[in-house]
C-alpha cells in the first residue's frame, strides 16, 4: 500500500496506487513502454476481469482492453445486462511486453503485487480470469485455461477470498471463432455467481470475420492465450 494513504477510502487508495504504479521500475518492460497501463472501471466492482497484458492500443491508450478484444469483451458484458463501467478490468502485467510477446516468469513476479493490491481494495465478488496467465497465477495452479474454464472455484488472493472464474481471453475468439460460443455460455453463468437470475439464451451471434481479428500490427499477435 502507497505510505500515507492508510486513512483514504478504498476507491481513493486505488486512485493513488495507480499514480505510483505509472513510475514503476520494476521490470524490463518499464524500458519499453509508452506508459502503464493500471487498470479502469469502477473501484467498487462486484465482478473484475483480471487479463494477461496490455497489447499495442492499450500501450498507447493507457486503458486495459480498447482494441478488438475489448469491443467483444463490451458486446459480452452487454448481452449479460452489464457495461464496462459496472466491472473493473485489469491485467497480470502492467506494461506491454515489446511485439506482445508471452509474459515472463520475472516479469510476472515483478507485477503481481500491484495486481494483489487492487483486489483487496477493490475486494470484487467474482474474478473472472480471462486465459491462462491470470487463471495459473490467480488458482496457483497450472491447469490451463481448455480445463478450467467455465467452473467457478474459491480462492483466497492475499486477505480477499473471491470467487474465480476462469474464461477464454476474448482475442481467442478472435482467431479460433469456434471459441465464441463458450466464451457467451461462460459469461452467462456470471450472472448468478454475481447474485441475478440465469440469462436467456441468445440465438447464435455471427462470428467476427477474419478481418477483424488482428487487434495488434501483423506479426504481434499475442500467443499463450489458450
Ligand atoms: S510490468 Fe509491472 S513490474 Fe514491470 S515495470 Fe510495468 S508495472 Fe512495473
Amino acid at each position: 500500500m502507497a505510505a500515507g494513504t492508510e486513512s483514504l477510502a478504498a476507491p481513493d487508495k486505488l486512485q493513488s496506487l495507480g499514480e505510483h504504479a505509472a513510475a514503476c521500475p520494476h521490470c524490463r518492460l518499464a524500458e519499453t513502454r509508452t506508459q502503464v497501463v493500471f487498470g479502469s472501471g469502477s473501484p467498487i466492482a462486484q465482478l473484475m476481469f483480471v487479463g494477461e497484458a496490455p497489447g499495442f492500443h492499450e500501450d498507447q491508450q493507457g486503458v486495459p482492453f480498447v482494441g478488438a478484444a475489448g469491443k467483444l469483451l463490451e458486446r459480452l458484458l452487454g448481452e449479460i445486462g452489464l457495461a464496462r463501467a459496472d466491472v473493473y478490468i485489469a491485467n497480470v502485467l502492467k506494461c506491454r511486453p515489446p511485439g506482445n510477446r508471452d509474459p515472463q516468469p520475472d516479469e510476472i513476479e515483478a507485477c503481481q503485487p500491484w495486481l494483489f493490491q487492487q483486489i483487496e481494495l477493490i475486494r470484487p465478488r467474482v474474478i473472472a480470469t480471462l486465459g491462462n496467465f491470470s487463471t495459473k497465477l490467480l488458482t496457483g495452479n497450472p491447469a490451463g485455461i481448455t480445463r478450467v474454464h467455465g467452473v467457478a472455484q474459491d480462492v483466497v488472493v492475499g486477505s480477499t477470498r473471491v470467487v474465480l472464474f476462469p474464461i477464454y481471453h476474448p482475442a481467442a475468439a478472435l482467431y479460433t471463432p469456434a471459441l465464441l460460443r463458450v466464451l457467451e455460455e461462460d459469461f452467462r453463468k456470471l450472472v448468478p455467481l454475481l447474485g441475478g437470475s440465469e440469462v436467456p439464451v441468445m440465438p447464435p451471434a455471427s462470428v467476427p470475420p477474419p478481418a477483424a481479428a488482428p487487434e495488434q500490427p501483423a506479426g504481434t499477435a499475442q500467443l499463450g492465450l489458450f
